[in-house]
């Protein structure tokens, strides 16, 4: 727990998030800003700053990130159409909160390559 970091702060409860899973390891709350229909974050519990200080120890979070994702999309309805996952790195791929999280997006067309 970083008192300083806004997701951390979000899993503590000492700043509101809407909800939609969570489990010993992750927590799945929808985007404030949403860039499409359906835009998820799944953002595990442990602060790590990005996927940078990810080490070989964390392969089962990071495969149980991404199918937490796969499964939310199913629930939210997109499983069939398509959907998108996204792990922004480092401030030039548009990270701006410093806790490692995983996008899903999905309800619209998406092209391809991304902004
Ligand atoms: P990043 O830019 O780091 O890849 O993604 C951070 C995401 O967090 C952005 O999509 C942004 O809209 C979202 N975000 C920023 N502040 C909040 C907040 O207070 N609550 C929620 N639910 N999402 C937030
Ligand atoms: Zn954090």
């Amino acid at each position: 727990m970083s008192e300083s970091c806004l997701f951390c702060r979000i899993i503590a409860g000492d700043v509101p998030g809407d909800m939609l899973h969570q489990d010993e390891v992750c927590v799945v709350l929808r985007d404030i800003n949403p860039q499409a229909p359906s835009h998820v974050l799944v953002v595990p519990r442990e602060h790590m700053e990005s996927l940078n200080e990810a080490s070989h120890r964390d392969e089962a979070l990071l495969g149980h990130l991404l199918r937490v994702g796969a499964r939310i999309a199913n629930d939210e309805g997109y499983a069939e159409d398509g959907y998108r996952t996204i792990i922004n790195t480092g401030a030039g791929a548009g990270q701006s909160v410093f806790h490692l999280h995983l996008h899903v997006l999905g309800g619209r067309p998406m092209s391809w390559p991304p902004g």
